[in-house]
């Protein structure tokens, strides 16, 4: 059993950005555990331009905004075995990794969990009908189309406009696919904004909002599939059916962060994010303990993986320079139009000039306010244009605040008209 210091489970933006933080903060022993071939993640298989606007303020593609973190890596010295797959750990940090040399068996002072999110696949959603082939996650296809090099099909329908959905609507027509359409069960999308104007406006691809598949066509191959539109409880409404002939069906039905390995740790989740429950210092019930990334709430932009993830590296730092838990913690939530937030506990103590609060709107609000209460006293109102599901938002609380409040339990974020 080898003894370190802090070991990071997965190298994608997120275990990355957490190994630099932590190695400025003067850890040396640091290992980043990664099952894939290479350092990088999901951004690996992302061609397509948009990373690293706020991070680099330039227009990056996911591999150049990976290989920004990799060389940084490298430079920091900081080691990594890849083709390394973690297969357990404890809540004593025991780490059980597994690779072509045998089993790895590693104690940490600290773990921090990075090992993203995975695509819901169709089982997930229980859409009637045949069982042929052509049908895959989105996520799958952009793999196949833009490492494999294969086509999955010509003639295409996605269900679930999220923003793999739309982004591999694009992918799909620039590789001379026809993109019949993208079918959305809500009455928006739940992508960002721009991603519907680039992936689908700029290329007439149709949005089918508050419309759901009701069958799938086809004995070994699929031939088409059912749309119909739905009522306000998301039911299909009779009448209303159509049929779209197509080979292939995309699936972008939403993302469930990886939690096996925390649920056998015995690490809190959250039944709304599907992450981990966790701290200012972004840790888990269990202590030295800490997630960031898509792992612990799906994000939609990279650079918001990143500062989060650097923010667990310091933190998982200062937690092996022995600044371990202690004092009160006020509970944070979301309530009024906000589904949740992260973190769920702030310990002011542990704030030094402000800490963020990442949350997310359960449907789509215009011209709103979102308000910040400390207890029953609302402490802040900020006016928002928009605010949709795909999009997250995020609130500093400075400590100055948590200072002037300091007998305050607990923090709500809610939306309201005023
Ligand atoms: C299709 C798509 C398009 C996107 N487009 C944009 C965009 O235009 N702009 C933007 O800013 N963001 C975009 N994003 C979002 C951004 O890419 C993700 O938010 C980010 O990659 C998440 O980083 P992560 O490190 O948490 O997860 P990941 O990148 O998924 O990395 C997790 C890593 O953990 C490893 N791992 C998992 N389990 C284990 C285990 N048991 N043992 C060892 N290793 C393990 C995985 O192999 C993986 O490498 C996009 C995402 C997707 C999927």
């Amino acid at each position: 059993m080898k003894d370190i210091d802090i070991v990071i489970i997965g190298g994608g933006p997120a275990g990355l950005a957490a190994s630099i933080a932590a190695k400025d903060e003067g850890i040396e022993n640091i290992l980043i555990l990664e099952r894939e071939a290479q350092l990088g993640g999901i951004l690996n298989q992302c061609i397509h331009n948009g990373f690293g606007l706020h991070t680099f303020k330039e227009e990056l593609t996911g591999p150049e905004y990976a290989s920004r973190f990799i060389d940084k890596v490298n430079d920091h010295k900081i080691p990594y075995l890849l083709n390394t797959t973690v297969l357990e750990i404890t809540k004593d940090k025991i780490i059980t990794a597994v690779n072509e040399d045998g089993i790895i068996e590693l104690r940490a002072k600290a773990i921090i969990l990075a090992m993203g999110c995975r695509e819901r696949p169709r089982g997930a959603i229980n859409i009637p009908g045949s069982r042929c082939a052509g049908i895959l996650t989105a996520g799958a296809a952009q793999k196949f189309v833009n490492i494999e090099g294969y086509m999955p099909g010509k003639e295409v329908v996605i269900l679930g406009s999220g923003d793999i959905g739309l982004i591999m609507a694009r992918r799909m027509t620039f590789e001379g696919a026809n993109v019949k359409a993208v079918v959305e069960l809500l009455p928006y999308s739940s992508g960002l904004k721009r991603n519907v104007v680039q992936c689908l406006d700029d290329y007439n691809i149709p949005l089918k909002l508050s419309h759901t598949i009701i069958n799938i066509k086809g004995k070994d191959r699929l031939e088409g599939v059912v749309i119909s539109k739905v009522d306000e409880n998301k039911q299909p409404i009779k009448g209303t059916e159509e049929l779209i002939s197509c080979d292939t069906l995309l699936l972008s039905v939403g993302l469930v962060p990886e939690n096996e390995l925390s649920k056998n740790a015995e690490v809190n989740l959250s039944p709304v994010t599907g992450g981990a429950i966790v701290n200012e210092s972004l840790e888990t019930n269990i202590e030295g303990v800490f997630a960031c990334g898509n792992v612990l709430h799906v994000h939609d932009l990279v650079d918001n993986v990143s500062l989060e993830s650097s923010n667990a590296g310091r933190c998982a730092a200062s937690y092996v320079k022995d600044d371990k838990r202690s004092g009160e913690y006020i509970k944070v939530s979301g309530a009024q139009g906000v589904r949740y937030t992260v973190p769920s506990l702030i310990n002011s103590s542990k704030v030094n000039n402000s800490t963020t609060i990442r949350f997310r709107v359960g449907e789509v609000f215009k011209e709103n306010y979102v308000s910040l209460y400390f207890d029953h006293t609302r402490v802040m109102l900020v006016k928002k244009k928009i605010l949709s599901p795909g999009e997250m938002e995020e609130i500093k609380v400075t400590k100055v605040l948590l200072n002037k409040y300091s007998n305050c339990k607990e923090i709500t974020i809610k939306i309201e008209k005023e």
